[in-house]
């Protein structure tokens, strides 16, 4: 299996996370691709936990190094948050840096923090769950346009805090604009991941919900990941298999890999088939 998603230290909401520890776990579980994807935030109110641009070279050069020592394959890559008019500013950072792999991440809406539980609920307290969903996939739309990401991370995290206000959604409450965004992701060789942390959250479900899946398989969004999320050693390859299979009951034969930022399509069944030897 992979683990496309994971957040080391110099993500500062995952600081006691190591990369030499992550590996060693990962050997354990015979998980045979690692993408480490720790935040870069270049602004709003949580730049604090972002690795700083600066550390971006030290950063790499800790994955290179660490190649030396292990069989699995190592991807050194970002969890981007997309902002509306940081574009520029973000193509000069993933192009003056050697990335393997790059996750794009709306965790704001138009300035809202939809991934804290007191702004969600405001969120929520003046738009029904079809006009939440909406404005969020519209910004998650400029993202996918922006084509300056591979893969877009946990797709609808909008609902991440729903739950704590007793609603729920289901698929027949996404709305539209979702369904410009799979276009977008097809017109931009564009992909998603299944996130498996939406789950952990307490969502009753990854992200997205299998629907979801159905519907961008059926869409034609190729380019597809599994990632845990993880911010510690302890959750590493949470759930991935259980992902991949529900990637392949939705439709989906291959996952992609990447490396050098060009995507690499690889059997699910293979894969599968691998992690039970
Ligand atoms: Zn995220
Ligand atoms: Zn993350």
């Amino acid at each position: 299996m992979i683990d496309y998603h994971v957040h080391e230290r110099h993500s500062r909401d995952a600081i006691l996370a190591r990369i030499p520890e992550y590996i060693k776990v990962a050997e354990g579980q015979g998980i045979t691709e690692l993408a480490f994807t720790t935040h870069l935030i270049t602004i709003g109110p949580d730049v604090d936990i972002s690795i700083r641009e600066e550390e971006i070279p030290e950063y790499i050069s800790e994955i290179r190094t660490a190649q030396d020592e292990t069989r699995i394959k190592l991807l050194a890559g970002l969890e981007v948050d997309y902002f509306p008019g940081e574009e520029r500013h973000l193509e000069a950072i993933l192009g003056e840096n050697n990335f393997d792999f790059i996750l794009g991440s709306t965790h704001y809406i138009n300035g809202v923090d939809i991934g804290s539980r007191s702004q969600a609920e405001s969120y929520f307290a003046n738009r029904s769950i079809t006009e939440a969903a909406d404005e969020y996939f519209r910004v998650w739309k400029r993202a996918i346009e922006s084509g300056l990401f591979d893969v877009m991370a946990h797709p609808d995290y909008w609902r991440k805090y729903l739950h704590f206000f007793g609603r729920s959604a289901s698929w027949g409450d996404y709305g539209s604009v979702v369904f410009d965004a799979f276009d977008a992701m097809v017109g931009n060789g564009i992909g998603f991941e299944v996130n498996t942390a939406g789950e952990r959250a307490g969502s009753g479900s990854y992200y997205p919900l299998q629907e979801f899946l159905v519907a961008a398989h059926e869409a034609g969004v190729k380019a597809v990941t599994v990632g845990s999320d993880s911010h510690t050693v302890g959750t590493l390859g949470y759930h991935l298999e259980d992902a991949a299979r529900q990637l392949r009951r939705a439709g989906f034969t291959q996952m992609s890999t990447f490396r050098d930022r060009k995507n690499t399509q690889v059997s699910i069944g293979e894969m599968l088939k691998r992690t039970h030897k």
